[in-house]
Order: structure tokens, then sequence, then C-alpha cells
């Protein structure tokens, strides 16, 4: 099995949820005692999120190069950025380190076109949602991509860095999320991707009508396949 490096605490919220999807994963593949061979670096996730609101990217990017790059020393084989939105430094991370990074968004993609849908709305921080190195690498695998209006975009940014993040789930914020989505299902979205790592803790499949893509599941998933195949 290959050793893992994650890039976690963004939020650890999340890397909580990749711990445990992980090793989980590892168990059901392998049997036995068998648990994931990995190393996560967490990082202080105050400091993130005041450099990506001042857009500070050059800093975020040396921040995310350095802590690859110890993993690297430590051993670690391929990394994994527990996060959507930091995969915006993916590219960077593959080329300062040498190693494979296994991308959030071509796992999700893969996974949309295995359930046979073509038509989805993606939701994320503004970061992910607005910008196109996230929502191109879908578009290459032929997926049409549908964001939220201006507004509503606001709405799912706030309600992730002021409440997911910090582990608030609130039934409100849920019914926001859930009528942004069917707005989106009534002009034929068949699909939604639960593009940021927090909202899978707060929407489940249960909660809309249309297909769920958890990306953190999606991810963890695909950083096991990587690490156990041959
Ligand atoms: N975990 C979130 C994501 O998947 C947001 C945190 C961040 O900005 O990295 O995008």
């Amino acid at each position: 099995m290959k050793k893992m490096g994650l890039l976690g605490g963004m939020s650890w919220e999340s890397s909580l949820e990749y711990y445990r999807i992980i090793n989980k994963e590892v168990k059901s593949k392998l049997g036995g005692s068998h648990s994931a061979n990995c190393l996560m670096y967490s990082f202080d996730f105050q400091e993130i999120e005041d450099l990506q609101h001042k857009g500070e990217w050059e800093r975020l990017k040396k921040l995310m190069v350095d802590e690859a790059m110890k993993l690297k020393k430590a051993g670690a084989e391929f990394i994994v950025i527990c996060t959507n939105t930091m995969h915006l430094m993916a590219p960077d991370i593959e080329e300062n380190t040498g190693l494979k990074v296994i991308h959030i968004a071509d796992a999700t993609g893969d996974e949309i076109i295995k359930r046979d849908v073509n038509k989805v709305l993606l939701l994320g921080t503004k970061f992910t949602m607005e910008g196109t190195f996230y929502r191109e690498r879908l578009e290459k695998k032929g997926i049409e991509v549908l964001i939220p209006g201006e507004s509503d975009r606001q709405v799912i940014h706030d309600i992730i860095y002021n409440e997911l993040i910090l582990g608030k789930f609130n039934p409100e914020s849920r019914r926001k999320y859930v009528d942004i989505i069917n707005k989106a299902a009534d002009i034929g979205v068949t699909g939604v991707v639960l593009g940021c790592t927090e909202i899978p803790l707060l929407i489940k499949d249960k909660d809309v009508d249309i297909e769920v893509f958890d990306t953190t599941e999606i991810h963890a998933k695909a950083a096991v396949e990587y690490a156990t195949e041959d």
C-alpha cells in the first residue's frame, strides 16, 4: 500500500471525515486489521481563511507547496488535498514535489459519468464556484456545469465559512441549500456536486431528489483506490 500525504485542517471538521472514510475503505478492501498508511499535515484554518479572503493566493500557494514538500520528505508517495478550494494549487504542488495529486474534481467527474449524469449544479465556496480551475476539469469530461446566481452563491459561501467550518449545522441553512438545489432541478439539472468538503455534513442524499455527489467521500475513496492498486 502506498503511503498517502494528506493536506488537512481545511477544515478539521472535514479532515475527520477523510480520516474515517479512508480507514474504513482500506479495511473493506484489504480486510483484517488493515488501516491506511498515511500522514496528515493539518493547517490552522484561520490563517488559510484570512489569506483567501485577502486574495493572497501566492502566499497560500507557497504554504501548500512547503507543507506538501515536508510530507514528501516524511515518506508520502502521493498527495491528497482535503478541500476542493485549495485544489487551485494542485498543479503547483505536483510540479514542485514531483508527486501525483489525486484531483478531487477529476475523481468527482469520473463518478458523475459513472452514474450517467451530464448536467450538474456545482456548490462550494465562491472561489470554487466562480473560478475555472474546478469546473473546467468537469467540462473536459463532457459534463455541463451550472452554478447558482450571485445572491445564492453568497448564501452558500457564507454558510460554509460562518457555520459549517465551525461545526454548526442549522436546519434553516439546510433548507436554504435545498431550495437552491431544487431551483436548479426545476431547470433540468440532474445532479448536485457538493463541492466543498463540509457540505456533505449538512446535505445528505435523502434531502433532495437529484443525484448527490459527495466530494469528500468520492475523493477519499479515489485516494484509497490509488494507494492500494498494484
Ligand atoms: N473545505 C472547503 C472546500 O472543500 C472550504 C475550505 C477551504 O476554503 O479550503 O472547499
